[in-house]
């Protein structure tokens, strides 16, 4: 079928046109999109930092639908569903998977990479016949989306898709990172590096979890004033303050039980380091770009101090992302709050603007008005 989608044909070139969509074959599924949120990772990935040979692809990794039709041997969803767009459909089969670490299923991170659905082809073609990936298997900055079943997840009735959307990349990701990884308790000192999309879902997740004093990092005073609202105690301007590094430790009292650092970059991750206690450890949710190193204090290490990577919530998407569904429904986790845009699909190049100058929080790409529930979508709206 024809549909419109947003396609990356080589870094710094992204436009929005009619494609070609093969329908779902086994273990696939047709999903009509009715959102999609704007991630770092797709300004990344249209920026062609993360390594050679991704394009052209149809970008967009998070979002959320109706189920429109399933291909045989599908079970865990039927046509009308509402679902949200997870990016690892594990496998549950593989050494990774037997292992419980199901959000680094191999087969699920090889065809993410090669930007195939899992049996290794793609089901979207431009007019002329050429291939496209499918941007993380999802591919949802189109009006329909071709996915692995076990990329799917049925939503509670209620939760407006449009918020929906944003579960399947940022919320996993940050509430993964504090309860799976650091395992943040009450009365834990937290200091989140980047309060953008995803870092205030961080801080809403530690806030959640009884951090104190939670600190929030930016070089941006709106970001920090929204980290304010959503509960930080302190914000650290770091565009203002001149001993940054000092003024965390004042404010944990000597350095903090825990540290994420949600920005991808080699200084930032230097600060986090230099923001916690002995004994506690650095979480690094921020995706840098490909062939960027980091050097820390190698005689810190002696402290007991520890840093470690994050990759989509370290835990299992497919038990999480129910769980998450819940707390917005009971109204402990709010995620209209971190949409600073919303716009329709033609918006997608305005959107990655705004994220390559570090501007706003999450903007929404309104597919399908009908479904998603969203505020009327209008060209670069700010909420
Ligand atoms: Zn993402
Ligand atoms: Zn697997």
């Amino acid at each position: 079928m024809r549909i419109r989608a947003a396609v990356l044909h080589e870094p710094g070139r992204v436009s929005v046109e009619e494609i070609e969509l093969e329908p779902p074959r086994d273990g696939e599924v047709l999903v009509r999109v009715a959102a999609a949120g704007v991630c770092h990772s797709d300004l990344h990935l249209a920026n062609g930092a993360l390594g050679e040979g991704r394009w052209p692809m149809v970008l967009g990794h998070e979002g959320a639908g109706i189920v429109e039709e399933v291909g045989s041997g599908v079970t865990r969803v039927a046509p009308g569903d509402a679902v949200a767009l997870c990016f690892v459909p594990s496998c549950r089969v593989c050494r990774a998977c037997r292992a419980g670490r199901l959000n680094l299923c191999e087969p699920a991170g090889e065809n993410g990479v090669r930007g195939t659905l899992m049996d290794g082809t793609s089901r979207l073609r431009a007019l002329d016949g050429t291939s496209l990936q499918h941007g993380l298997m999802t591919a949802c900055f189109a009006e329909r989306a071709v996915v692995s079943a076990g990329g799917l997840v049925r939503l509670p009735d209620g939760l407006p898709l449009w918020q929906a959307a944003l579960l399947g990349c940022g919320v996993v990701t940050a509430f993964g990172a504090v309860r799976n990884v650091a395992r943040v308790r009450p009365g834990e000192s937290v200091v989140v590096v980047g309060v953008g999309g995803v870092g205030l879902q961080v801080l809403a997740a530690a806030k959640l979890a009884g951090a104190s004093p939670l600190v929030a990092v930016d070089r941006d005073a709106r970001k920090l004033a929204l980290a304010r609202e959503r509960g930080a105690d302190h914000v650290v301007d770091t565009s203002t303050e001149e001993r940054v590094v000092r003024a965390l430790r004042t404010l944990t009292e000597g350095g903090a039980d825990h540290a994420f650092e949600v920005v991808g970059l080699p200084e930032t991750m230097l600060l986090a380091w230099k923001a916690i206690r002995p004994g506690a450890t650095v979480v690094v949710v921020g995706l840098a770009e490909k062939g960027v190193d980091v050097a820390l204090p190698a005689i810190e290490l002696l402290s007991d101090k520890g840093i470690r990577g994050s990759y989509y919530g370290s835990g299992d998407p497919a038990r999480d992302l129910p769980e998450l569904a819940r707390l917005v429904l009971t109204g402990e986790l709010d995620l209209a709050g971190v949409v600073s845009h919303i716009d329709t699909l033609d918006g997608v190049g305005d959107a990655l603007d705004r994220l390559r100058r570090g501007d706003g929080a999450r903007t929404i790409l309104v597919l399908d008005p009908a479904t998603a529930g969203a505020p009327t979508p209008s060209p670069g709206r700010q909420r």
